[in-house]
């Protein structure tokens, strides 16, 4: 295995080839966040007051989902201090970014800002790694799951993409909830159920059929986008013992009009090495990691990297294989010998 470094060694061999400015924050991001704050209040409104045909209103929740996922992405950036410096500021925009995924900003960032880019594939303290054999034995549940075929695992884990962001932000509160100070608790509260209560509202307002295409759908859909990075961004990664982005991180590639509705937010590993960073800068920071680097960067269409996802036990064996309990296969990781294009797969010898 190569040797690893954090990702401040990289930052500091590569920030001076950077201009200044990709570190200044850039308010008039917020304009994108306006263009989709505009289109989700009148999608709402439009399927709020008129009697639609169900395929007008089913159009109108894919723009609604897209946008919800959009704006998600912008509240990433907001809150990692992109946009604005003011503290009071920059958590006002982030929540109202995060509104349509009714996660808070101060939850959002211990989890995210603190746990996870601090400890990112650390198995113990990323939240958002996969489980160890360690995690399986402990776990009944996971137990039982790891007892299905991979091909019905997948089948039901890629399902789950539509709710596994709400499920996961929903755990992340419980889980963190207690390692606030009793007096940021109560404005952690109300973080969470305002948003949820405004959707609730809605529902209570314009009923169960319409308020399926104004919020429900969307929510799924947008879960669904955000997921298909988050899965892909790290977990065909290994679990590393030094936070080494580019041993740690996918870089996935889409069409430059998704990069541009999603806010650049494919250019992972970059994020890795520069989360306050303009993320306009990032294919700039992505040529200079593979002049330096290019060994081991790693980067793939989105459509390959969820493909491998699929065809990749979510369970870590050592740190850098990934396991199938019910026969002991023995898959790669990104960097370890995982080719995308074949499911590779060798028999656990050791039993
Ligand atoms: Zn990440
Ligand atoms: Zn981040």
């Amino acid at each position: 295995m190569k040797e690893l470094h954090t990702f401040g060694w990289y930052a500091a061999r590569t920030k001076p080839h950077l201009p200044k400015e990709a570190f200044q924050p850039v308010p008039t991001r917020l304009f994108g966040g306006l263009f989709f704050l505009i289109l989700t209040i009148a999608g709402i409104v439009t399927i709020s007051l008129f009697e639609l045909h169900p395929l007008v209103s089913l159009v109108i929740s894919l723009i609604l989902g897209g946008s919800f996922a959009s704006l998600g992405f912008l509240g990433h950036e907001i809150l990692h201090g992109t946009v604005v410096r003011k503290a009071w500021l920059r958590d006002f925009l982030g929540a109202i970014a995060f509104w349509p995924l009714c996660t808070g900003p101060k939850l959002w960032r211990k989890w995210h800002n603190m746990d996870h880019h601090k400890h990112t594939q650390d198995e113990e303290l990323d939240p958002d790694a996969w489980p160890t054999m360690k995690k399986l034995a402990e776990s009944a549940v996971l137990r039982w799951v790891y007892r299905l075929p991979l091909s019905v695992r997948s089948f039901f884990s890629f399902s789950f993409l539509t709710v596994t962001f709400t499920a996961h932000s929903l755990r992340m509160f419980g889980e963190n909830v207690k390692t606030f100070k009793l007096k940021k608790q109560p404005a952690l509260w109300l973080q969470l159920i305002l948003p949820w209560a405004t959707w609730i509202g809605l529902l209570v307002w314009i009923g169960f059929s319409n308020w399926v295409f104004a919020f429900l759908l969307p929510l799924l859909i947008a879960n669904f986008i955000v997921m298909a990075y988050i899965a892909t961004n790290h977990r065909l990664n290994p679990l590393v013992e030094v936070n080494d982005p580019l041993a740690n991180s996918l870089t996935v590639t889409v069409p430059k009009w998704v990069d541009v509705l999603h806010f650049n937010f494919s250019y992972h590993t970059e994020h890795h090495l520069f989360p306050g960073m303009n993320p306009k800068y990032y294919p700039l920071v992505k040529e200079h990691i593979k002049t330096m680097w290019p060994d081991r960067y790693h980067e793939m269409p989105m459509g390959r990297a969820l493909i491998a996802l699929w065809k990749t036990p979510q369970l870590y064996h050592q740190k850098s294989e990934f396991v199938d309990p019910r026969q002991g296969d023995l898959y790669h990781s990104l960097g370890n010998g995982l080719d995308p294009m074949k499911n590779q797969y060798r028999k656990d010898e050791e039993g």
